[in-house]
């Protein structure tokens, strides 16, 4: 059968049709109007929905079910998005309530993280994979963890917020209120601003990246740090998890081999024990339709 996926972003929604293949029917996208009501914004994404299935002749009585994918914090098990920082208009709203008034089926959601981790598993990087952890690396750091052939949600659907593990107190303060988180010194905010200090003028991670490669003696420093630190949160990970694989997405990632590279080296010289040090590091193969993929997942596949 065919399911519903939603991805909900700070920036747009993607939404679209999915069978049990994988395969995208039909998909379309919403700007997040920030300026209106969250239960507006989810009116409009239902009529888009209801639109999108008149326009490629799929009946909603065929559909089994929608899957949401949402950043976090939030709380499956009510069904509200908590506190999400990229999102302050919608916090406590009642985003499965909302939307099965307008369309009544079968409502799962996930954190954005944990949904694209099942989509890897169904169709992507961790096929092979019963006990992996797939983080993204982008304005943020986020994870999904998938142990004993199961997603790992937590009570709430926040397991995986990795971002806020503490990684170095000294580095200053993060966004959370925490000194030190791994997002404050390795995501792609975190590396913009970061260059963007030590050069004096405004440079984004990928030119920090660019520059790094072309020799820059500072952004080289950068760079390498930024990469050690992501080894190091990976080494945690793998020592509290287990995991036999990582998975690595998210807009960083795009940087490619000197990432990989850095990060395969910081965790066979530094996992705990020896399996550990043998932990497959891989880049996410889900681009293009990720988020919509991943919250349809959640209806296709069981977690
Ligand atoms: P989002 O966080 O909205 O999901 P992305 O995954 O694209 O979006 O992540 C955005 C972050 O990734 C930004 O901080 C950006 O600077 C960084 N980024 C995006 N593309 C690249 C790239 N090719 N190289 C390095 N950094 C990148
Ligand atoms: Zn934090």
């Amino acid at each position: 059968s065919i399911a519903i996926g939603i991805d909900i972003g700070g920036t747009k929604i993607a939404l679209g049709f999915v069978d049990e293949q994988g395969r995208v029917l039909a998909k379309s996208s919403l700007q997040t109007d920030l300026s209106v009501e969250p239960s507006v914004m989810i009116a409009r994404i239902a009529d888009e929905v209801k639109l999108l299935g008149e326009q490629h002749n799929i009946a909603l009585d065929g559909v089994s079910g929608i899957g949401v994918g949402a950043p976090g914090p939030l709380d499956t098990k009510n069904g509200t998005l908590t506190c999400p920082p990229n999102l302050k208009s919608w916090w406590g709203f009642s985003v499965v309530d909302e939307l099965k008034s307008h369309l009544p089926l079968p409502i799962k959601m996930e954190n954005d993280a944990t949904a694209a981790a099942l989509a890897e598993k169904w169709l992507g990087a961790a096929q092979d994979s019963d006990h992996f952890v797939f983080i993204t690396i982008s304005t943020g750091i986020g994870a999904g963890i998938y142990l004993h052939g199961k997603l790992l949600t937590g009570a709430t659907g926040n397991a995986g917020d990795v971002g806020h593990m503490i990684v170095d107190p000294a580095a200053g303060t993060c966004t959370c209120g925490l000194p030190g988180c791994w997002e404050w010194i390795a995501s792609g905010t975190a590396i913009t601003r970061q260059a963007t200090e030590l050069l004096g003028r405004p440079v984004t991670s990928k030119e920090a990246f660019e520059l790094a490669s072309q020799g820059d003696t500072q952004m080289s420093e950068l760079v390498n740090r930024v990469f050690a630190y992501i080894g190091m949160g990976c080494v945690s990970l793998i020592n509290m998890l287990d995991p036999n694989k990582i998975v690595i997405g998210g807009g960083v990632s795009q940087v490619g081999t000197p990432l990989f590279d850095a990060v395969r080296s910081y965790v066979a010289k530094h996992a705990l024990n020896p399996s550990g040090r043998e932990t497959v590091i891989v880049a996410a193969q889900l681009q293009q339709d990720a988020g919509l993929i991943g919250a349809a997942a959640l209806v296709q596949q069981p977690y």
